[in-house]
Order: C-alpha cells, then structure tokens, then sequence
C-alpha cells in the first residue's frame, strides 16, 4: 500500500505502549460534577436548570447560546448545587453547573433510531446539534456547524482523522480496536449528507492493528479507503492530512470546506453514531492517563465533568510526585497547575511525567543550523519568526508567514539552542488574531 505524508514534521518518542494495549475501563464519577458553560469555540452555552433542580443522567442542562455554540448534558443523576464559576483545564475561571451526583444513574429514555438512513439531512444535522457534539480532538468547533458548509455538492472527501500523532495518546486506538464498526458507521452517517463526497480513513503506519481492522469493516464499502498515513508528527493535524490524503492545500485564511473537505477525529465520529443512532448526547469520552509518573497508564471512559484528581486515584495514582502535568498531548498540549479541574467535551489526555524536559533545558544562542526550517510543516522560517517576535515586528511576522504556524511544535522540538520559538510564535500569532477580532 503506498504510503502518504507531508513535508516537514519530526519522530518524537512516541511512549504509545505505555497505554496502546490496555483495554478502556470505565471511570466511575464522584460526589461533585462540574459542567463548564464553555467547553466549545462559540457563544457560552445557557443554563436551563437551577440550583435545587433534580436532574437526570443525559438531560440537557444548557442550551446552545448562538448558533456557533453547543449544549450541555448531564452525565450523572443528582440535584444542581449551584451555578458558579469554576476553574478549568486552561486555568480560566468559567461559569459552570454544579451537580451533586446521587450515585443511582437514573437516566433519561433516548430516542433510538433503527435504520438511520430513512432519516432526512435536516434531520441528522439537527440530531448532531441536539446532541451537543463538538471536535473532540481539542479543537471544540460545533460538528454540526461543520456539517452544514455553504455548498455541500463541493465537497468531495470526508476524512476520519485516525492519526493520533501526539506522542503518548492511544484513545482512538483502542476505540479503534473495540468500538471500529462505530468509527464507520459514523462516517458512514457524515458521508450521508455529502452526494458527491469520498470516505478517507487516515491511520499511521505504526498502527497495522487498525488498519487492518478498519480495512477489513471497510471490506464492501465502495466509497471509503484506508490509507496509511507515514508515521510523522504532527500528521494527524488537519492541514497536513488534508495534504497528505488528497493533496490539497489549506491555508490559515481558508477552512477544510473552501478545498472541499471535512475532517472528523476518533471521538466526534463515534460521538454521531451515538447521537444519530442511539439518541444519546455526548456526555463521555475517553481519555488516555500516562507518562511516566502515572502508577497504572491507560485509557478510560470518562463521564464529562468528573475531576482529573479522581481520574488519576482511580489509576492508582502518581508513583512519584509529577514534575509536569499535561493536559492533551505533549507538543500541544498544554501544562496543568492543578488536577482539581474537570475533564470536558475537549478533554483527550492527562499525562504526568517525573521530569519537566522543557523547565531543564538551558536556552543557548542561535547556531544558524536551520533544522526548525527542515522540521516545520508549514514551509516557515522559525527561528527568523521568532527573532520578528522578539523585535516586536508585528508586520514582518506577518509578512513572511507567521500566521500560517499550525503551533505544532516541531520547530522547538528540533532546535539544538532550545530556543523558545513555538512560544514566541504563538504569542505574537495571539496578539495578531486579537487584533483582527476587534
Ligand atoms: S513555526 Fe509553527 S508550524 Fe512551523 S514548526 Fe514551529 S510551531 Fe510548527
Ligand atoms: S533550529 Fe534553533 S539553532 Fe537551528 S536555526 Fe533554528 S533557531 Fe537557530
């Protein structure tokens, strides 16, 4: 099978079979759940409930607040203690609902479909809007939004994100391994919508187990392929497996739909199965808990709004005290100051390691090597980006490309110097979207 990539990119250590054959197991959630307003990109969702309220496991808690938004469920039973702002994963303080669990599980009665595909456009779209889906893979972009592209006959390809790039994360693979006809269906379900539209599933070479599997549910599908994916960082993210799978090029001024594609991850697909299919809104995840600090890694099936503290003692905790925590994945991931936050919508890793790799490196001078250009995916320059940055040359930054940084992290992970240039570039990339806004 011919092999498909993109130019750039780097073969970090990927610490996948810490958790890669661990089968998922279910969390099971504490006293006190947190559902945050905001767990998408959009207009905060709005309460429907107060404090008092007595709730059921899978009834709406939130509504959508804009049309770029999406709504909130509840994943366990109990009464709402209050309406407050709480501390997430980001360290922002956000208005969220507060459940006291009752332990009993009562559940709402869903609306299960037997043969979806009597099911009109319309109406699936607004099964995925109902259900409150969102990217899963850390993006949060409303899936039904995503779903409704202005020309939906331009689009000629679907494409089910099966990468999982980031070193250390094995949540798609093992929903892979033993939730794959849903991965399909799903996709399946997406295709639906789209009269012209082609199926790619894009998995690494570092993953024949899936491969084969998909290929095999895939068997009499004639308008869906698996392709293997060169195993690279960062592959799995939406530019470069655009590329890699069709290549066609995005850039930062265009979305997927303007070259007439759509990319799913793992989860969201799963996540329409459940809601077209099922009835069900998206209420869990899984999520992968590894590094080296974690006494037990693996991957779990998380009840969203439970905390990150009872997700790792029902690992068996840390063995030693973690120098990093990371919330995702390690290049894109971002650090965590505290494990009393709740897993959300977004929520695809806690990784704990015993050293802090990037805090112990010694910056030292630019030797002009030029590796963070071989590494970078996005054809940049980063370490002159990076010194525009620090000149705060806002138009050359923008002048020779800045705003096309992905923010993967290759370019930093590369430099022999530890130069800080994935910081410096997102930094100034923040202050420029900013500006735009206004
Ligand atoms: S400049 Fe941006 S896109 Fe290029 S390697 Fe660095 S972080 Fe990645
Ligand atoms: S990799 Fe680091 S040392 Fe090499 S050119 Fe880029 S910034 Fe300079």
């Amino acid at each position: 099978m011919a092999k498909f990539t993109f130019k750039g990119g780097i073969h970090p250590y990927d610490g996948k079979d810490l958790s890669k054959d661990k089968p998922i197991i279910d969390a099971v959630p504490g006293d006190e759940m947190v559902f945050p307003l905001s767990q998408h990109i959009g207009a905060p969702a709005k309460p429907l409930v107060k404090k008092g309220d007595l709730i059921l496991r899978g009834q709406m808690i939130a509504e959508a607040g804009g049309f770029v938004s999406a709504p909130v469920y509840s994943s366990v039973s109990g009464i709402v203690k209050n309406i407050e702002k709480r501390r997430v994963a980001t360290g922002d303080m956000v208005e969220s609902i507060i459940i006291e669990n009752d332990g009993l599980f009562n559940e709402v009665e869903y609306d299960t479909v037997d043969d979806w595909t009597k099911l009109s456009r319309d109406e699936i779209i607004a099964k995925v809007a109902k259900a409150g889906i969102v990217g899963m893979g850390g993006a949060g972009f409303p899936t039904s939004v995503k779903l409704s592209p202005k020309e939906p006959d331009k689009i000629d390809y679907i494409i089910a994100n099966c990468a999982e790039c980031e070193p250390y994360l094995t949540s798609d693979y093992r929903r892979i391994i033993e939730e794959g006809e849903k991965v399909v269906e799903g996709l399946r379900i997406m295709l639906s919508l789209f009269p012209d539209a082609h199926g790619i599933i894009g998995v690494e070479d570092n993953k024949p187990e899936c491969i084969g599997h998909l290929t095999k549910l895939t068997k009499k599908d004639t308008i869906i392929s698996v392709k293997e994916l060169k195993t690279k960082y960062p592959q799995g993210a939406e530019r470069q497996l655009i590329f890699a799978t069709t290549g066609r090029k995005v850039n930062s001024k265009m979305l997927p739909a303007d070259v007439g594609c759509i990319v799913n991850n793992v989860d969201t697909i799963c996540a329409i199965y459940n809601a077209v299919v099922l009835g069900k809104p998206l209420m869990e995840r899984i999520v992968t808990i590894s590094g080296d600090a974690v006494r037990t890694p693996g991957n779990m099936r998380v009840p969203c709004g439970m905390s990150y503290t009872e997700l790792i003692d029902q690992k068996g905790g840390f063995k030693v005290k973690p120098a990093k925590l990371i919330c995702g994945g390690p290049m894109m991931g971002f650090a965590l100051f505290t494990t009393d936050v709740p897993v959300t919508k977004t929520s695809t890793a806690l990784l704990a390691f015993t050293e802090d790799q990037v805090a112990e490196s010694e910056t030292t001078p630019c030797i002009n090597c030029s590796r963070c250009v071989e590494a970078c995916p996005a054809g940049l320059m980063p370490g002159r980006l990076s010194d525009m940055v620090e000149a705060h040359d806002n138009e050359r930054f923008v002048a020779n490309g800045g705003m096309e940084c992905c923010e993967c992290g290759c370019c930093s992970y590369a430099c022999p110097a530890k130069q800080p240039l994935t910081q410096n570039i997102k930094t100034m990339r923040k202050m420029e979207l900013a500006k735009r806004k206004k």
